[in-house]
């Protein structure tokens, strides 16, 4: 389970509960949580402090945000980029898959511009007449 960061931007203390256990987020400082936590962290009505006035005091605005880690989702792009839209096969790095679409693609595409080509030459000759 991913464990992202839940940031608290507000210039006060966070302070809530969250299945019965209180939360506490520092003032532009953050915790650590599992990712379907966080969701449901942010998503919780805030402490609404009321001011003399009936206004809510600052310190109760949320202002909590979610950070998931970059090593997870650089990974995550990066093994997008390498699976091949060709065959759908995983390559672990750049370059077994350059080897992989040397190996097994190279051929395919140059036969298809050379049927792609054909075909533009054929056309060319039917419009000619
Ligand atoms: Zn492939």
């Amino acid at each position: 389970m991913a464990s992202v960061k839940i940031w608290n931007d507000n210039k006060y203390v966070y302070r809530n509960t969250f299945r019965g256990d209180p939360i506490v987020i520092p003032a532009g400082g953050f915790i650590e949580a599992e990712e379907q936590d966080a969701v449901l962290i942010l998503g919780k009505l805030p402490n609404l402090i009321r001011d003399a006035d009936g206004g809510y005091k600052p310190e109760s605005y949320q202002m909590l945000r979610v950070e998931k880690p970059k090593v997870v989702a650089a990974m995550t792009s990066s093994a997008a980029d390498l699976i091949c839209n060709q065959c759908g096969e995983k390559s672990i790095d750049q370059v077994e898959q350059a080897k992989h679409i040397l190996d097994k693609h190279m051929g395919d595409l140059a036969e298809k511009s050379r049927d792609e080509a054909g075909r533009k030459l054929q056309e060319a000759l039917r419009k000619g007449k």
